[in-house]
């Protein structure tokens, strides 16, 4: 069949692996010159099943109240800059109560676990290098009382299938010598022993390469207006200037313009853009341990991983609609969480920096399958674990595009099957 995909991030570009690989003849269209260059290029790099919790809990209303007095949280609201967001904001309410979380949770987890086994077998079968590192990550607690709550919390994932070790300090700097020099600040961590850690950029790029030896089509600088429908059916996508690329088959992989795009077929998707800060530094080389396990800061909410040369640490989730500006005092946090713990990790006079938006939904699984017009399919809503999640959505949306059964259930994933 002709398939045509828009948007090539991670989820585009996976979607169409899986799409050539079946025999389909399928085209990309991006609006921006090159793939990868949203979200997918400013994520903190971690592939973290052990990280699956769903944002929207009991404690998620009482943080974003807080962020409308108070500087320091992570997760922030601003309702004068994102006043679209009160449809979705209040299924975010409705989510946040321990049963939802637990459901929800359990979601992304069971398609995270799914998606890293499909990433590693891309890999291999592909022979992509992706600077990954298979080496765990650390969840880092400083504040004993906080530690012992993310235990309670982190069992439900264990019980779960995923490998999650409890470390005091020592255990920490076992895990990572790296941080014996900040032993003394840790708590200790959650080791998710399984997740890993990779660029999400080389790994996109090199299966687009893939893709397009298989003979896939890219048309980069062409964004989609509107899709046509004629019988029920969509029929073509429409692009800036009046052309047009037709198909059989649409998959919407666009981040968080996919609702913009789903709404000319008259189909409202519930994803709103959560900002995020991204800074990338030239790792410091000074001789003894080099830095390799990604790892977040559960009190800040900074995450980090080696990627090559490089460390690249992410923080913050502020709903303010969907620009991507950025100040000096946005990267306050990255700031401490380099100060607090990897002063000499990088050299932070060369950084560079960027603001992008996680496509969220109000639940936290991303949307798969079909919607709307019978032959729009729709893989999107990845949030904050889109790099992780990618590989086993695309496989999921291919296996349903061929009307075959997925490998896990879709439950809690299309949109039919959601609250
Ligand atoms: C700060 C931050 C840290 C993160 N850290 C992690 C992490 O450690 N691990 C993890 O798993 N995930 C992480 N994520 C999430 C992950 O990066 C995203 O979920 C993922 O990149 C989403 O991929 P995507 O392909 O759906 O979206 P995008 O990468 O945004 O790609 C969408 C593409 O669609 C294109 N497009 C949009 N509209 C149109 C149109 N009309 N026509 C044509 N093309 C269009 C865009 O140009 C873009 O290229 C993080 C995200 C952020 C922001």
């Amino acid at each position: 069949m002709r398939v045509v995909v828009i948007g090539a991030g991670v989820v585009g570009v996976t979607t169409a692996y899986y799409l050539g690989k079946a025999g389909h003849q399928v085209t990309v269209v991006e609006k921006e010159p090159e793939a990868a260059t949203l979200a997918s290029a400013g994520n903190a790099g971690l592939i973290a099943p052990g990280h699956s919790f769903a944002w929207a809990s009991p404690t998620a209303p009482k943080e974003l109240l807080r962020s409308l007095t108070v500087e320091d949280t992570a997760l922030r609201v601003n309702p004068f800059k994102a006043p679209g967001m009160a449809v979705w904001g209040l299924r975010f309410l409705r989510e946040c109560n321990a049963e939802r979380a637990v459901k929800n949770t359990l979601v992304k987890l069971r398609l995270a676990q799914y998606s890293q086994r499909m990433l590693d077998q891309i890999a291999a079968d592909e022979r992509i290098d992706y600077d990954d590192i298979h080496e765990g990550i650390l969840y880092l607690y400083r504040d004993p009382k906080r530690f012992e709550a993310g235990i309670k919390k982190m069992k439900l994932v264990q019980e779960h299938g995923q490998m999650q070790d409890v470390l005091d300090a020592d255990g920490v700097v076992e895990a990572e010598p790296f941080l014996a020099p900040v032993k003394h600040k840790l708590a200790g961590a959650i080791y998710g022993v399984t997740d890993s850690s990779g660029d999400s950029v080389m790994f996109t790029h090199k299966l687009q390469a893939v893709c397009e030896r298989m003979g896939s089509k890219f048309l980069f600088g062409k964004g989609v207006v509107r899709l046509a429908t004629n019988g029920g059916k969509v029929r073509a996508a429409m692009l800036h200037g009046g052309e047009s690329v037709d198909g059989e088959v649409f998959v919407l992989s666009a981040g968080v313009q996919s609702p913009r795009v789903a709404r000319t077929v008259g189909v409202r998707l519930p994803i709103a853009p959560a900002k995020g800060y991204s800074a990338t530094f030239p790792v410091k080389r000074k001789g003894g341990p080099e830095m390799r396990v990604g790892a977040v800061d559960e009190e800040l909410l900074v995450a980090w991983c080696r990627i090559g040369d490089r460390l690249r640490m992410t923080s913050s989730a502020e709903f303010t609609g969907y620009e991507t500006t950025y100040t000096e005092h946005d990267l306050r946090l990255i700031r401490k969480l380099a100060n607090d713990l990897l002063p000499d990790a990088a050299e932070y006079d060369k950084g560079t920096y960027r603001a992008c938006n996680r496509p969220m939904t109000p639940d936290g699984p991303p949307i798969l399958g079909q919607a709307g017009p019978d032959n729009l399919y729709i893989n999107s809503g990845h949030g904050h674990m889109g790099f992780t999640m990618a590989s086993g959505s695309s496989r999921i949306v291919a296996d349903l595009i061929d009307g075959k059964k997925p490998d896990i259930p879709v439950e809690g994933l299309t949109l039919t099957s959601r609250p």
